[in-house]
């Protein structure tokens, strides 16, 4: 979304900064389902959504319609809750951009320029779109998911395999053949 305080050039191209869109710009901050519906709307036709969202991300935009995806899908993506503080959340995020699920989310580490003591964040890409977004937190949470995910895989393979072994111990020993 355009604001004038923090002018950057993909706003030019923002949909929602063009005249015949003015009427919504309340939209975006509405607690109306439908007006929030047609902020979300407008964004997926807007040009630079990709951009708006990873701004949205990397300044932790946890307020209103950002990039189509509302105050509840962005705390998601970053893993906090309502104040911005870092939390543990029971549903992993998903891509914010296409909706992946977090099986297609990996997380790496980049350097960052300026130096001094953070020299290097994580970023979580996703297979999917290829998007990307800097974090701490939302990084934490697809690490854990793809723990999560080993140790439940790892469980029920030896599931598998202890009931393939009772199987194996049921059967009833082959008779000899009468002769
Ligand atoms: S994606 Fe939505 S909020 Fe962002 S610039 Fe475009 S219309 Fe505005
Ligand atoms: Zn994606």
């Amino acid at each position: 979304m355009s604001r004038p305080a923090d002018e950057l050039e993909w706003q030019r191209q923002a949909a929602c900064a063009r005249p015949e869109n003015k009427t919504m710009i309340d939209y975006f901050f509405s607690k109306e389902f439908n007006k929030k519906y047609a902020a979300k709307n407008l964004c997926f036709s807007c040009p630079v959504r990709a951009q708006c969202l990873k701004w949205a991300l990397e300044h932790k935009q946890i307020w209103g319609v950002w990039g189509g995806k509302d105050e509840v899908e962005i705390r998601r993506a970053l893993s906090v809750g309502y104040t911005g503080e870092e939390t543990r959340r029971r549903r992993f995020p998903n891509c914010p951009l296409c909706s992946a699920r977090p099986v297609n989310l990996f997380t790496g580490v980049i350097q960052l320029s300026g130096g001094g003591r953070w020299t290097t964040a994580k970023i979580v890409t996703c297979k999917s779109c290829n998007f990307s977004w800097k974090s701490r937190t939302s990084a934490n949470a697809v690490e854990a998911y793809h723990l999560d995910r080993q140790s439940r895989l790892e469980k029920a393979e030896r599931a598998k395999a202890r009931r393939k072994n009772r199987a194996k111990r049921a059967k009833p020993p082959r008779k000899k053949p009468s002769s």
